[in-house]
């Protein structure tokens, strides 16, 4: 099996186009991946082709966290909380370096969104059903014990909080482990590989033809079954498969401030109030806090959805009104992201009020669509595309029921969350060996969990007087994005695999020379590649810190 490497991309493509599989998705983010690993852990052959990077589409845009969605429990979507609820600690425990338990404040104030007793009683409903540990259940704090938890609240009218726990995520990096241990089971991988069309045979969907987005070479794959997990494209492939009926998409845009603890010094993440009565979070991350997010239509390309004044002043007001001793100013916005969600339409609605649930849709070729839905669910939905799949095919015992519930992803094998610990216990005397720092190490072996050993074996080649004066800390990572995570461009390794550009905008500023000089020895690029991936990095610093003029609704 070729290494999941940016130099094998090539040879991986060539080899899919050689071969026919069981299953082909479409899309690699969260949605996509998790359908792979459930497909080939059952025993399909399956490949995944994504047009971006991994991730690139709303995979690492969501407020990252793995949530059950308390405020839908307002709009009686009891089910969908129930399931996805359920999910996070399933998702907490195949991942648990990069999930993480977080504490949530919920401060309840005069004419809120949630009174006292809807809040005791709504998360006491949560925890029952998402069946939340013992030790994780919902506690209700006095206004006191919500001001010591976190002081910067505005002390008028308040009541008390409920405290609860969600989880944290990276959201790109748990896409990629999703897609890794997909590899590892067997899936053929590659991104920038754009679907340009289907193919049929009798009217029924047998493939689809692929363009690689790096060199325009135009590829065919065969499978017995075609799955759309494209997120907010899935209507486009729907339209080339001819079966754009019935419920479509609508798109939502949601964006996220990220401002320096210097200025916005919050110790704790809160679920707050917004004068137009929304709810938002504020997270401590990083020395950051990050707050978000909006929800407004959007009808522009999903693929550079931007941060409009608007969007930043709404944020700014918002926290304004919860946090009044916080006296933010659009300057000390250091960075931020804007994602699309892509909600099933409904007639009439908000676009807060509509229902983040997902729904599978068949076409009359065969071609299976995923549509909706929220990273936490990431497994179930999998679990039931494939499940559907199985029972479609003429032999129904030919593949095994679903293996994922128990299964670790890329870097979360510790037999079980309860071992990282004494996992990260374990190797800090190799890491010292290696001449990294105790900070150095928990941040690595927190973002690459048990594949650290890894990152050990490429710390052992590490020169100090490297060309690019890279400290050995950056040199692990990149040649780590390199060799195992298949990164082509400067972006993806910022953004994507490090998530440097939203929550350490100074240190891109620092290293992008070096780093870019480093993939360019690595990947030899021509000058124009170069010139492209460098404008292309700087064009989207440009937009994390300053809002776009244009945007038409
Ligand atoms: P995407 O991640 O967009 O992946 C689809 C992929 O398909 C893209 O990468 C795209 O490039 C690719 N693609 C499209 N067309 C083609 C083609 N023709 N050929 C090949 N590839 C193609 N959920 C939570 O659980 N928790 C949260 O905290 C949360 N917060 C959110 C906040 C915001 C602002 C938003 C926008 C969403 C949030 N969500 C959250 C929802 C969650 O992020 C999404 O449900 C999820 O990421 C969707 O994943 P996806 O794989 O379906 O779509």
């Amino acid at each position: 099996m070729l290494k999941f490497s940016s130099s094998n991309r090539n040879t991986i493509l060539k080899e899919m186009a050689a071969e026919e599989f069981d299953v082909l998705v479409i899309g690699g983010g969260i949605t996509g991946a998790g359908i792979a690993l459930d497909a080939v852990t059952r025993g399909m052959k399956t490949a995944l082709v994504e047009m971006q990077d991994y991730a690139a589409g709303t995979s690492s845009r969501s407020t990252k966290l793995v949530h059950g969605g308390l405020r839908y429990l307002k709009q009686f979507e009891v089910k969908m909380v129930a399931e996805v609820g359920k999910e996070r600690a399933i998702v907490y425990e195949n991942g648990p370096h990069v999930t993480t338990p977080e504490w949530m404040l919920l401060p309840i104030h005069t004419g809120g969104t949630f009174g006292k007793i809807s809040t005791s009683i709504g998360l006491r409903i949560y925890d029952f059903l998402a069946d939340v540990k013992k030790g994780e259940r919902r506690r209700m704090l006095s206004s006191d014990a919500t001001i010591q938890k976190e002081p910067l609240i505005k002390s008028e009218g308040l009541k008390g909080g409920g405290y609860y726990v969600e989880y944290r995520t990276d959201d790109a990096r748990l896409t990629i482990e999703v897609i890794k241990e997909a590899v590892t089971q067997g899936v053929r991988a590659v991104n920038y590989t754009k679907v340009i069309d289907l193919l049929y045979r009798d009217e029924i969907v047998i493939g689809a033809i692929v363009e690689n987005q790096l060199d325009g070479s135009v590829h065919t794959i065969y499978a017995n079954k075609v799955i759309n997990a494209t997120g907010p494209w899935v209507d486009s492939l729907r339209d080339k498969d001819h079966s754009l009926s019935g419920k479509k998409l609508r798109l939502t845009k949601g964006v996220h401030l990220v401002i320096d603890q210097s200025r916005f010094p919050l110790k704790q993440a809160v679920y707050f109030d917004t004068p137009d009565r929304r709810m938002v979070f504020a997270i401590p991350r990083d020395g950051k806090t990050y707050v978000g997010t909006t929800d407004t239509y959007y009808g522009n390309d999903p693929i550079h959805p931007k941060m409009t004044a608007d969007d930043r002043d709404y944020i700014i007001h918002a926290i304004h009104y919860m946090f009044p001793t916080v006296d933010i100013k659009s300057e000390d916005i250091e960075s931020s992201w804007a994602g699309v969600r892509p909600l099933i339409y409904e007639e009439g609605k908000d676009p807060s009020e509509i229902s983040r649930k997902d729904e599978i849709w068949v076409s009359k070729s065969g071609l299976v669509t995923i549509a909706g839905g929220k990273l936490t669910g990431y497994r179930k939905m999998a679990e039931t595309v494939i499940d559907l799949i199985s029972l479609q095919s003429k032999d129904t015992n030919k593949y095994k029921a679903c293996q994922t519930k128990h299964l670790p992803i890329s870097g979360g094998h510790f037999d079980g969350s309860h071992n990282f610990v004494s996992f990260i216990e374990a190797k800090e005397n190799d890491a010292e060996l290696l001449g990294f720092s105790k900070d150095q190490y928990r941040k690595l072996v927190h973002r690459y969990g048990s594949n650290i050993d890894r990152i050990f074996g490429i710390a052992k080649t590490y020169e100090p007087n490297n060309k690019y004066g890279l400290p050995q800390e950056i040199y692990v990572q990149i040649v780590y994005s390199l060799e195992e995570e298949m990164i082509v461009k400067p972006v993806d390794f910022f953004i994507r695999r490090t998530g440097a550009l939203f929550f350490d905008i100074k240190w891109v500023y620092e290293w992008k020379e070096a780093i870019i000089g480093f993939m360019n020895d690595a990947l030899e690029w021509t000058n124009e590649e170069k010139a492209i991936y460098r404008e292309e990095l700087e064009t989207i610093l440009n937009d994390a810190i300053h809002p776009d003029p244009n945007e038409m609704i």
